[in-house]
């Protein structure tokens, strides 16, 4: 299993380590390299909106996963106490998105025929 390691930094430095997690609070953000060894800079957000980061005050985890469909390797992993988990495959994760796309159409339309019958 592939490991991390976590760096607090104030800045994030210029020449950044391969398997290690740079975390700026000032800045809420969160750097890494692609855990694909393909030396992209993973840029992750700290915000509600954005990436969660969990410290337990030995290991860090960020949710949701990391999608790198951005990329060439467009790897999907999750960073969960240090360690990378990956995703079963890219293809796989895309079914799931679509599957939850439709379940939300689903319910929108159970929603709408509910709001009909009650106008009614
Ligand atoms: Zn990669």
């Amino acid at each position: 299993m592939k490991t991390l390691s976590y760096e607090f930094v104030e800045y994030i430095p210029d020449q950044m380590e391969e398997g290690k997690l740079y975390v700026s609070i000032p800045n809420c953000v969160a750097i890494h390299k692609c855990c694909c060894g393909c030396h992209t800079e993973v840029v992750t957000p700290l915000s509600p909106d954005a990436w969660r980061l969990i410290f337990d005050g030995e290991s860090i985890s960020l949710y949701p996963s990391i999608g790198n469909w951005q990329f060439a390797c467009k790897s999907h992993y999750w960073i969960k106490n240090n360690t990378v988990e990956w995703a079963k495959s890219w293809e796989d994760t895309m079914a799931e998105k679509n599957r939850s796309k439709k379940s939300n159409k689903k319910m929108f339309s159970k929603f709408l025929k509910h709001f009909s019958k009650r106008k009614k």
